[in-house]
C-alpha cells in the first residue's frame, strides 16, 4: 500500500508536470547537485574539493601571482570533470538527458547552470547559459589567444601561451566578473520565464542565485527539485520536490508524456 508521504510526493510530481505542461517559457536552472549522480561532488560540503584545497588559489589575484599553487587543484578538477589517467570523464545523469529532450521537444526553452562540469552540453542542451564559465577552453591574459583545456594542458606544472602569456581556464574564478553575456542571457530568460524549475542548488552564490529571485518578481511559477530544503525554498518556491534529481526528472518526464 502506497503510504502517505509517497501520495503527496506524486500529487506534487503531478502539479509540477502540469506547471511544466503548461509553461509558455519553461526555463532550468542547475548547481551543483544537478551532477552529483554523475559522480562529481559538490565543492562545498562533504568529499568537496574545498575540504582539501583553501579556495583561495583559485582567486584571479592568486592565479596570477603563484600560478603554480593553482595548477593542481585545476587538474583536480579537471580529471574529475573530463577524466584523464585512467579516470573515464563524468557523463550525464538522468536529469541532464531528460533536460535535453524537453527543449528537443521545444518544451524547454532555457537552461541556466552554475556548473563548469559541461554536463549540460555533453547531455545536448543547445540554449545553455554556463553562467560561470566552462572548463572546455583557456584564455591567455596577455593576447587573449583561446586554447583547448585538455588532458595534455594539464600536466605542465604552468600552461603557457606561445607569447609568453598566462593561460587562464574558461571558468569564472573567484574575484572575477560573470563572463560577457551570460549575466544578460540569464537576466533575459528570467525575465521572460512564467515557470523556472531550480535543481540542485543551494541559492547562496551570488550573482546567480538572484537569477531566480528576479523570475518570482517577474510572476514565474517557482518549482525546486532537491533532497533537502535550500536558501530557496521557504522564500520563493511554489513547490517543493524533496528527491534527486535523477529520479525526479525520470518521474515528471513520465508524467508528462510524448509531445
Ligand atoms: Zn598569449
Amino acid at each position: 500500500m502506497m503510504g502517505e508521504s509517497e501520495k503527496r510526493l506524486g500529487n506534487r510530481l503531478k502539479t509540477a508536470a502540469e506547471a511544466i505542461r503548461g509553461a509558455e517559457y519553461l526555463t532550468a536552472f542547475s548547481g551543483a547537485g544537478m551532477s552529483v549522480e554523475s559522480g562529481i561532488p559538490p565543492f562545498r560540503g562533504e568529499g568537496g574539493i574545498w575540504n582539501k584545497y583553501d579556495p583561495a588559489v583559485l582567486d584571479l589575484e592568486a592565479f596570477v601571482r603563484h600560478p603554480g599553487r593553482s595548477w593542481p587543484v585545476i587538474r583536480e578538477m579537471f580529471i574529475c570533470f573530463l577524466g584523464a589517467d585512467g579516470r573515464p570523464p563524468a557523463q550525464p545523469n538522468e536529469a541532464h538527458r531528460v533536460l535535453a529532450k524537453w527543449e528537443a521537444a521545444g518544451r524547454l526553452k532555457t537552461t541556466i547552470t552554475q556548473n563548469i562540469d559541461g554536463l549540460h552540453a555533453a547531455a545536448g542542451s543547445r540554449n545553455l547559459v554556463e553562467f560561470h564559465g566552462h572548463c572546455r577552453t583557456m584564455t591567455c591574459l596577455d593576447c587573449g589567444r583561446e586554447l583547448p583545456l585538455n588532458a595534455e594542458a594539464t600536466r605542465a606544472a604552468v600552461p603557457r601561451c606561445a607569447c609568453g602569456g598566462l593561460l587562464k581556464p574558461d571558468f569564472v574564478f573567484f574575484g572575477e566578473g560573470i563572463p560577457p553575456g551570460a549575466l544578460e542571457a540569464a537576466e533575459e530568460a528570467a525575465r521572460k520565464t512564467d515557470c523556472m524549475v531550480l535543481v540542485g542548488t543551494s541559492g547562496v552564490v551570488y550573482p546567480a542565485a538572484a537569477i531566480p529571485q528576479l523570475a518570482k518578481r517577474r510572476g514565474a511559477t517557482i518549482i525546486e527539485v532537491n533532497p533537502e530544503p535550500s536558501d530557496y525554498t521557504e522564500r520563493i518556491v511554489d513547490l517543493f520536490i524533496p528527491m534527486k534529481a535523477g529520479a525526479a526528472f525520470l518521474r515528471m518526464d513520465a508524467l508528462l508524456g510524448p509531445r
